[in-house]
């Protein structure tokens, strides 16, 4: 098999599980008791978040542990927004490519009576840094932009974005699980205020990430409960998640050059191969992109099908996001970058791993052409565009 689906999630690195097996085994204690027991784990809490601070240059004091990406971003956003919104600012700003934790985040604040801008992202997935600053307003309460794309892993202009907010003086969050771990991110450096992650993104488990709020930065605890988290986030810490997700982020940033420098030139092969197809595309700028993220349409065929006769091929791959594929609609991120609905139903997201070789990337690009020019072959849609009766857009 060949796992082309790390962005939907990955595989958890060895020393991760080690790390994770040895807590769950040996030190279950609860990092609130007062005895020796409860304290080591208290220690290994601490050492993790130390760690995770480190790698995104980060202070300890900064880092809140959360449930994953998800929890981090509605914590960020609705602190952000409850913040601007005691001193009448209930204006927010953000993108119409985010993940949904954002997108259905702001729809809710939006009820709530916020106004939500949701900036065009241009058609090579890139938002453009000055449309960001002329939408802010004075009663801007928050911009929210994400560091790199799920689907098409483009990466935006984060540290100019940060500088902008900075400079207006407006609280500034970016959803970053697609990118620690995956490029260098430095929350200083990017004048990044309030920053998302997920541990099972970058080869740690599920069900666990931080949320970084510089100091000073007001941010509410969404669940009440317990003081743990210095009450910003109640209850007992996933202990042996946190101390793994903090291996595999410290052996991340570690290998980052090594990763890149592996990915980068197998990515651009397959990109390359693909290409051969006629009326294909990709989908987002071909090289400001994640190291691992390749996506493409093409044009008379459907996604689902495709991935089918992939997996059948023992290839897994994905076609718009993990939370859309089972809905009829075509993803929201193909469609905001300008794809029309057509083309955006025959897309594939190829997200490969460390691991992966140049045999691999050439079955990958052998097996996506046979099952394309099958699929073409039965296909009404196709049969119409050669026939000339409805005009090819790729
Ligand atoms: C996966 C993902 C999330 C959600 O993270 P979970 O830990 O699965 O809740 C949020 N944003 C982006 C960009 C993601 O890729």
């Amino acid at each position: 098999m060949i796992y082309a689906d790390n962005a939907a999630t990955t595989k958890m690195s060895a020393s991760a599980v080690e790390v994770m097996a040895g807590l769950i085994n040996e030190t279950y204690g609860n990092p609130s008791s007062l005895y020796g027991f409860g304290q080591k784990a208290k220690e290994v809490l601490e050492d993790a978040r130390a760690k995770v601070a480190s790698a995104i240059g980060a202070e300890p004091s900064e880092i809140i542990f959360t449930s994953g990406g998800s929890e981090a971003d509605n914590q960020a956003i609705i602190s952000a927004a409850e913040f601007g919104a005691r001193k009448g600012k209930k204006h927010i700003i953000s993108t119409k490519f985010e993940h949904h934790a954002v997108l259905h985040t702001l729809n809710r604040l939006e009820k709530e009576g916020f106004e939500i801008t949701l900036l065009d992202v241009h058609e090579d997935g890139l938002v453009r840094v000055e449309e960001v600053e002329n939408a802010i307003r004075e009663d801007t309460a928050l911009v929210t932009v994400m560091y790199a794309n799920n689907e098409i892993g483009t990466i935006q202009d984060i540290k100019a974005i940060g500088k902008i907010c900075r400079d207006h003086n407006v609280v500034f969050h970016t959803d970053a699980v697609q990118a620690v771990g995956h490029i260098r991110v430095d929350v200083k450096e990017d004048n990044v205020d309030m920053l998302s992650a997920s541990a099972h993104k970058f080869h740690g488990p599920k069900g666990t990430g931080f949320l970084y709020v510089r100091k000073g930065v007001y941010v509410r605890n969404l669940i009440d409960g317990g003081a743990q988290e210095k009450g910003r986030r109640a209850g007992t810490e996933n202990v042996p998640g946190i101390a793994a997700m903090a291996e595999a982020l410290s052996e991340s940033v570690k290998d980052i050059d090594k990763n890149s420098a592996h990915l980068i030139p197998i990515r651009d092969r397959i990109i390359n191969g693909l290409y051969e197809i006629p009326h294909s595309d990709i989908n987002g700028d071909r090289n400001r992109r994640l190291p691992g993220n390749i996506n493409f349409c093409f044009e008379g065929i459907e996604g689902e099908s495709l991935l089918l006769l992939l997996d059948d091929k023992g290839i897994c791959a994905s076609s718009g996001s993990a939370c859309t594929s089972g809905s009829l609609d075509p993803s929201h991120v193909l469609l905001a970058i300008g794809r029309v609905h057509d083309v955006a139903h025959g897309s594939l997201r190829l997200s490969i791993g460390e691991d992966i070789t140049n045999d691999d990337a050439d079955y990958i690009i052998r097996s996506v052409k046979e099952v394309v020019e099958y699929l073409r072959s039965f296909s009404p849609v196709w049969r119409d565009l050669q026939a000339g009766k409805t005009s090819f857009i790729l």
